[in-house]
């Protein structure tokens, strides 16, 4: 056991110290990058029963010189961490208004979902943040969704209540992203202005042959169906799973099934050939 418990210790301190390494690289590079036009902007479409297109989700790329594109899990962490989170928002929300200013958007109804982050939201001065960019860009805020974690609405509850009826009061709606896998309490979401909540990945994956996920996928919509609340399927990756949801209530679909995320240019030509058919 001695001679196990050294092994364990000898494995872990190196590895310990290159996490710690790499973080303190990437942090240093995220940095650079920010300031270096090396972030990107894709969006993934959501789509309604009938396969129309209804809005879409802006997720954030890191264009790295050298790494190639790098995943928003492997560096939102550390953009949380050290507070970097709050340019790289700032970035993500004006670049997303600007996209509904354009053309093809503007003359749309579609709408775009934002990810942000608790560190960003109960940051003092974020909704100035939102009204500047809002008035900069000259974004509608209606056709805006933020999307918040249950942790971010939970851990400071009286805070979030003032901050998102202040940004509800702009037009902005709000959505509960990876519902149901945080925290159990529910009270939440009578006392908040929430729109809409996305049935988490995990949920979606097994619920055509695992009754457990099947019936909280049930349980959600039936959460939903009485609140009024909207509901996104993400992750929807194989004609089963969207054989399960289409059996369901109205809702919308997300995921790899319909459409993977994309750069910019890209979603932007799909919305104007949608448009001309
Ligand atoms: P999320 O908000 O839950 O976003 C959904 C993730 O699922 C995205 O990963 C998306 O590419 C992926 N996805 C979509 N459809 C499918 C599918 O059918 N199958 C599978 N396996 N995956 C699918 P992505 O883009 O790597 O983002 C990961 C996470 O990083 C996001 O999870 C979100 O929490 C965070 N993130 C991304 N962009 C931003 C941002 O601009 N700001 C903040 N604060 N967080 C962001
Ligand atoms: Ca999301
Ligand atoms: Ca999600
Ligand atoms: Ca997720």
């Amino acid at each position: 056991a001695k001679a196990a418990g050294r092994n364990i210790v000898r494995f872990f301190e190196p590895e310990m110290q290159a996490r710690a390494e790499m973080r303190f690289m990437l942090e240093a590079e995220l940095r650079h990058a920010v300031e270096h036009d090396e972030l990107r902007l894709y969006l993934q479409p959501q789509y309604d029963g009938e396969r129309c297109m209804r809005g879409a989700e802006a997720l954030l790329r890191w264009h790295h010189p050298r790494r190639g594109l790098i995943s928003p899990a492997s560096f939102i962490p550390i953009a949380e961490e050290t507070g970097l989170i709050v340019e790289l928002g700032d970035w993500v929300l004006r670049r997303a208004c600007r996209l509904l200013t354009m053309p093809a958007l503007a003359e749309s109804p579609l709408r775009i979902s934002v990810n942000v982050s608790p560190r960003q939201f109960h940051r003092i001065g974020f909704i100035d943040r939102v009204r500047d960019i809002l008035a900069e860009t000259g974004a509608d805020a209606s056709r805006l969704t933020f999307e918040v974690t249950e942790s971010l609405v939970i851990d400071k509850v009286h805070q979030t209540v003032a901050t998102m009826s202040e940004l509800a009061a702009l037009g902005i709606h709000f959505s509960i992203d990876d519902f149901g896998t945080g925290y159990s309490s529910l009270a939440y979401l009578k006392r908040l202005p929430i729109n809409e909540l996305k049935i988490d990945r995990s949920f979606i994956q097994d619920a055509p042959t695992d009754p457990n996920d099947a019936a909280l996928v049930d349980a959600i919509l039936s959460i939903a169906d009485h609140l009024k609340i909207a509901v996104v399927a993400e992750g929807v990756e194989t004609e089963a799973q969207a054989a399960f949801l289409a059996s369901r209530t109205p809702m919308l679909y997300q995921g790899y099934l319909y459409c993977r995320p994309e750069p910019v240019e890209a979603f932007i030509q799909r919305v104007r050939d949608t448009q001309v058919s």
